[in-house]
């Protein structure tokens, strides 16, 4: 029979349970009882919650405390040394210590998971790496399910993805090559399951949907091999992306089923029904794991059927395309937004309902569910008319868009001499990113706002106050190209999404970013235009104060998508297109009220590459377009900046250039100006502001620190293209640490001024 399955659910609660638990351990307000208690009553409500929502295959082992990857790590004992770890069972401090660090032991590297806003932490290995099964939580919880009557299939991540995000500290070694020692205590963590009563377990391989190394496959087929000696059922699960060249690889390795992302890879299916072995089952992901809408249950319910008549029933299961981890909770919570746009989404909950039915239909009872098979037809009806989503207008504009609405009047030489006429600045300019210091008189000030405990007037009053403070302390400081300071924004996407049509918000959304941080995107649901100027009281006001050049600031289009929920019913190129002509918009709006330099921040620009290179080409084309849609309505004495945090460049270099922004900023101090590289490599035409200090640490940085990675720069960047900033917003510091070191910044850059250019 077609069974309904589940790789995953949010572990964080319906309202944020874990976090609050696990920070009040943290803090010491509350003992390990207490954390560990929170976390049994989740994972009873969420088991429980999923069987009630007709999930006959419910994951374990899918819950954390931080994360599923640092799991991994205690479950194989890969402990690094400095964490003073005695091969015993990981304790949670331990585990805790690895993600936060502790006194002496800086915490393990984050980065983010495949292409999404989650951030797992990074295996580190070294080169007498030993592994050994050193904690039983994937038994325990399979036990704690078992004992509350649900019989779970646990998940585990696969060996060679976990390998593969892993690095080797100070040797030069693949850490595949560590596969032959990590295999036993995979065996043995097997083993311990089948010997708990588990039948099946879930293997995450998420690796097999990207650009493999023959070394990858390699550890594959060995990995898949060794581990066949368990004799236990492994559903392989894959997702993100479609597995296009690993299919033949994905099928024929020995395992009883494989899980297929059917939302990112629809056109895989035809190939891997053909290529199946003969008793594999086949688990369909088809229910959208990364986004916020109601499924089509029939077009869902198509594929379903055309599974079934080429394996038959016995071998199809109907599962989220990923783990639910990426969607929020339960849409039920949401009481602000109106009716119609909720009978348009569905979180994780939701979904689950969704998969449900669709195994059920599958199985022929669908009878029960025409009522949800309406609501699901009426969803994809209303989205396809409504006009709270489409706008003739915005459809028209974005059509009409002509190549030269992306590009400035001149080339860079030409405007930079127009621009230097128009904007009086001595050689190595100094400026911020934008923010100042959020203090929690700006958070409380704003929050008795948004609840209307404070009037709009008294709301305007309070942030003219700390705009004009931050006007004169920049004065103060002598720094040239001066902000605003961004003390009426909340989030750098929030803030813009919050006055633009075809946005919306939720109370409840949170999704993990990592450990106990969530985000609550904004979700886009129909065409986006601006009604409104956004930016231009707060940056005309702060231009009005003064007679230095004041920054204008926008997030960029890009950033904007990539950092929220879209719309599944127009590509991502569209809906960015949309965004773009909105910040045009306001690009030309700032322009006209006296704003001389503009800045439109994308520090998601590189994060939004797709997971295989074949596609890249494609999402550098639409993303530069949208930036330069964005950036180029602007005379040619007008300066555009743009900024992008940690990020690695080499690889797409000729599109960062592309942008074609007068000044790029670019976070470099924490990597020592290596970053800075790609921008020599390639000899980055236009002017760059490498970071000179790491706002992420509340160390106030010397005017020597600051000078010397100045003249590092010089090296290699013509010292008439450099500019001198810190690394990012300054939002997260304190005003204790931002005084100093922006007067030591701005020494600095004077000191460099007495030298020869
Ligand atoms: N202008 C933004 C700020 O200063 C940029 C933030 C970012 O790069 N993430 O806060
Ligand atoms: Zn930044």
């Amino acid at each position: 029979m077609t069974r309904s399955a589940n790789l995953g659910f949010p572990r964080i609660g319906a309202h944020r349970e874990l976090k609050k638990a696990t920070e009040a351990y943290w803090r010491g307000d509350a003992d390990l009882a207490s954390l560990e208690a929170a976390g049994t009553e989740l994972r009873a409500t969420h088991w429980k919650l999923q069987k009630s929502a007709g999930i006959e295959t419910i994951p374990s082992g899918d819950f954390s405390f931080y994360d599923q990857v640092l799991d991994m790590t205690a479950m194989l004992g890969a402990v690094p040394p400095r964490f003073g770890h005695d091969g015993g069972t990981v304790d949670l401090d331990t585990y805790f210590a690895m993600a936060r660090g502790a006194d002496d032991a800086p915490a393990m590297e984050m980065t983010k998971w495949f292409d999404t806003n989650y951030h797992y932490i990074v295996p580190e290995f070294h080169g007498g790496q030993r592994f050994s099964v050193s904690s039983t939580k994937a038994v325990d919880e399979f036990k704690e399910a078992k004992a509350l009557g649900i019989h779970t299939r646990p998940v585990l991540i696969g060996p060679v993805t976990y390998l593969s995000l892993g690095k080797v500290k100070g040797a030069a070694l693949d850490p595949l090559s560590l596969l032959g020692r990590l295999l036993p205590s995979y065996l043995e963590l097997l083993s311990r399951l089948k010997e708990a009563g588990a039948d099946w377990v879930q293997i995450d391989e998420p690796i097999l949907v990207l650009d493999l190394s023959d070394g990858q496959r390699d550890a594959l087929r060995t990995a898949y091999d060794a581990l066949a000696d368990a004799r236990i059922r492994i559903m392989l699960a894959t997702y993100f992306g479609g597995l296009r060249d690993n299919t033949g690889l994905a099928v024929r390795l020995p395992v009883a089923g494989l899980h297929i992302d059917l939302i990112r890879g629809p056109d895989q299916l035809g190939a891997v029904l053909q290529e199946l072995g003969r008793e594999q089952i086949l688990s369909l992901g088809i229910v959208d794991g990364r986004n916020v809408w109601r499924a089509d249950l029939a077009a869902c319910l198509t594929t379903v059927e055309s599974a079934v008549a080429a394996l038959d029933a016995e071998r199809v299961q109907v599962a989220p395309s990923c783990s639910l981890l990426h969607t929020p909770v339960d849409l039920d919570n949401e009481t602000r937004l109106d009716e119609e746009l909720k009978s348009w989404m569905a979180f994780a909950k939701q979904k689950l309902g969704e998969v449900a039915i669709l195994a059920q239909t599958a199985r022929g009872d669908g009878d029960a569910f025409a009522s949800t098979f309406a609501a699901s037809e009426n969803a994809k009806d209303t989205r396809k008319s409504s006009p709270r989503i489409h706008d003739p207008d915005v459809k028209a504009r974005a059509d009409g868009v002509t190549e030269a609405d992306h590009s400035r009047q001149s080339p860079f030489p030409a405007r930079h001499e127009f621009q230097r006429a128009h904007i009086d600045l001595p050689p190595f300019p100094t400026t911020t990113i934008g923010s100042f210091p959020q203090t929690g008189e700006v958070r409380k000030t704003r929050a008795a706002f948004k609840r209307g405990d404070l009037g709009e007037a008294e709301y305007d009053a309070f942030l003219q106050i700390e705009t004009e403070k931050t006007i004169r302390l920049q004065e103060k400081l002598g720094l040239d190209v001066l902000v605003h300071g961004e003390f009426e924004r909340n989030d750098m996407v929030e803030y813009f999404g919050e006055q633009l049509r075809g946005f919306a918000f939720t109370q409840n959304g949170w999704v993990q970013s990592y450990g106990s941080r969530y985000v609550k995107p904004p979700v886009i649901f129909g065409d986006v235009s601006r009604p409104q100027p956004m930016t231009v009281k707060w940056s005309a006001y702060a231009q009005s104060l003064t007679d230095h050049p004041v920054k204008g600031m926008l997030t960029g289009p890009v950033t904007m998508l990539q950092w929220s929920f879209v719309r599944d019913d127009q590509p991502r190129s569209e809906t960015c297109k949309q965004i773009a002509l909105a910040i045009r918009d306001e690009v030309l709006d700032l322009e006209q009220s006296g704003i001389r330099i503009i800045q439109i921040d994308e520090p998601a620009f590189r994060e939004g590459l797709p997971l295989r290179r074949a596609d890249w080409e494609e999402y550098l084309r639409w993303a530069v377009d949208s930036f330069r849609l964005a950036a180029s309505p602007v005379a040619d004495a007008t300066q555009i900046h743009t900024h992008m945090c940690y990020s690695e460049f080499n690889d797409i270099m000729p599109s960062i250039a592309a942008l074609d922004a007068d000044v790029i900023s670019i976070e470099t101090s924490r990597s020592d100006m290596e970053l800075l590289d790609a921008f020599v490599d390639f000899e980055y035409p236009n002017e760059i502001g490498p970071g000179v200090w790491d706002i992420h640490s509340p160390r106030v940085p010397s005017t020597q620190e600051m000078q010397a990675l100045l003249a590092k720069a010089t090296k290699v960047i013509p010292p008439k293209q450099l500019w001198v900033n810190p690394d990012c917003g300054l939002k997260t510091r304190g005003w204790k640490e931002v005084e100093p070191s922006l007067s030591h910044m701005v020494e600095a850059a004077r000191s460099m001024r007495g030298a020869p250019m």
